[in-house]
């Protein structure tokens, strides 16, 4: 970097760190560089990954940086393994120091097994395009290793799906496998009667973050659907195809895990950042690490009231872009202010929960909306031409796997 020349470097292509870089190459004087550094070539639409597992295209839910981003961003390939956040510097896996004049952490977070015995080697993860098809691939394999002599309780373990985690993801996951599950099931000659689909979750309900109402329409919806909630459960471990709760065990040869995530561990070692309980990084009022001027921090792992979302995620990375815009030009920003979040979750094919601050709408229509929410995020991110690119690759894909699964 040239002496004069002014460099922001966004650490991270996920949420907040596309949309951070999005919103300064549109608004930022040309002098200033923007880099965006991220270890995979491609952001992951995490709330499309469900849809992954039964059936949907993985173009659906995982798009290039690069056509994402206008020209103007410098992409650059790299995993960040060390920060420096008094010299606002950050190491590559490469071996690269990359020296910013402001630093933008957008790394997100990470699955956290709370040192369960046996779950990370043996369950089915569920936070990454790769995740999402290994499981899909292995729910295949079930239905297709089925042979005629295997006893009733063997099939009846081959069958047995298990969802830890009865959260957003838990939920939507559950809601779509029992349909998924059931049409396989016809298409592989599978006793209907065989599949059991099971959450398990430690709070005495579901959605637990949400309106004791709202839980309980999602609780009626998948009854339903015919999924079982273990609700006030935990799981102490996992061993042999066999799920030990404290009161119980279950065989399953697939344990799905959507319990728990934590920050991701880079931040952890960073100098001079303080965190919270959760291990979120305190920050003053324009999103800067308390301490650290001039180094944000956003998205999942800044400690802000509704972090954990994508749409807090967005939204802080529109608003770090605004406060850098007013700080190259020597305004003083105004200060970050939460703004409350919605849920929408589908719950099977047709049924969602729309879930607002004063208002909260069950069924087909929350269900559309829900569609529509990542329409639209999608039409804010990629041109008209790759909107309907990914679409129609999508519509194909679908196509191409019925023709696959009629010939069974
Ligand atoms: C299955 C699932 C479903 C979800 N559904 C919803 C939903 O319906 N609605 C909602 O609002 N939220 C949902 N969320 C939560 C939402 O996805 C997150 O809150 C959001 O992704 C946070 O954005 P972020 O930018 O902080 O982190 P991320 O989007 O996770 O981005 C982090 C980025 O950093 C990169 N990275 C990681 N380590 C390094 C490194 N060492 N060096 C360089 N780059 C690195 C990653 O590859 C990634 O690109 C869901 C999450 C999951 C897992």
């Amino acid at each position: 970097m040239q002496k004069n020349e002014q460099r922001v470097i966004i650490v991270g292509g996920g949420f907040a760190g596309v949309k951070t870089a999005k919103e300064l190459a549109r608004s930022l004087p040309h002098h200033v560089q923007i880099t965006l550094i991220s270890d995979k070539a491609y952001f992951e639409y995490y709330p499309g990954l469900y849809r992954l597992v039964t059936g949907a295209s993985p173009v659906e839910a995982c798009v290039p940086l690069s056509d994402m981003l206008p020209s103007r961003v410098e992409i650059v390939a790299d995993r960040v393994v060390s920060v420096d956040a008094h010299e606002k510097t950050v190491t590559g896996m490469s071996g690269t120091v990359y020296s910013a004049t402001y630093l933008v952490l957008a790394l997100g977070s990470k699955t956290a097994y709370f040192d369960i015995p046996g779950i990370e080697k043996s369950s089915y993860g569920f936070k990454s395009v790769e995740e999402a098809l290994t499981l899909k691939h292995h729910i295949y394999e079930l239905f297709n290793a089925k042979k005629s002599s295997e006893t009733k309780e063997a099939c009846l373990a081959q069958f047995h799906i298990v969802i830890v985690g009865g959260g957003a993801s838990g939920v939507e996951i559950a809601g779509d496998l029992a349909a998924f599950t059931q049409d396989l099931a016809k298409k592989y000659h599978v006793d209907q009667s065989l599949i059991s689909i099971d959450i398990i979750e430690s709070s005495p309900r579901i959605l637990s973050t949400l309106d004791p109402k709202v839980s309980k329409k999602a609780l009626e919806q998948l009854r339903r659907l015919g999924v079982n909630v273990y609700l006030n459960r935990t799981l102490v471990k996992e061993e042999l195809e066999t799920v030990y709760l404290k009161d119980m065990a279950m065989n399953s040869k697939t344990l799905i895990w959507t319990a728990g995530t934590q920050v991701h561990p880079l931040y952890k070692t960073i100098e001079s950042f303080e965190s919270n309980k959760k291990g979120r990084i305190s920050v003053n009022n324009f999103l800067e690490a308390k301490n650290s001027s001039e180094v944000f921090v956003l998205g999942d792992a800044a400690d802000t009231p509704y972090a954990g979302l994508a749409q807090t995620a967005l939204y802080d990375g529109e608003y770090v872009a605004y406060v850098l815009n007013c700080k190259i030009r020597g305004i003083v920003p105004n200060v970050y202010k939460p703004k409350s979040v919605a849920y929408a979750i589908p719950i099977g094919k047709g049924w969602g929960i729309l879930a607002m601050k004063h208002a909260t709408y069950t069924g087909l229509f929350a269900y559309v909306v829900r569609h529509m929410i990542d329409l639209i995020f999608f039409a804010g991110m990629v041109n008209i031409k790759k909107l309907l690119t990914m679409y129609y690759e999508g519509f194909k894909y679908r196509k191409l796997e019925a023709i696959y699964d009629a010939k069974k």
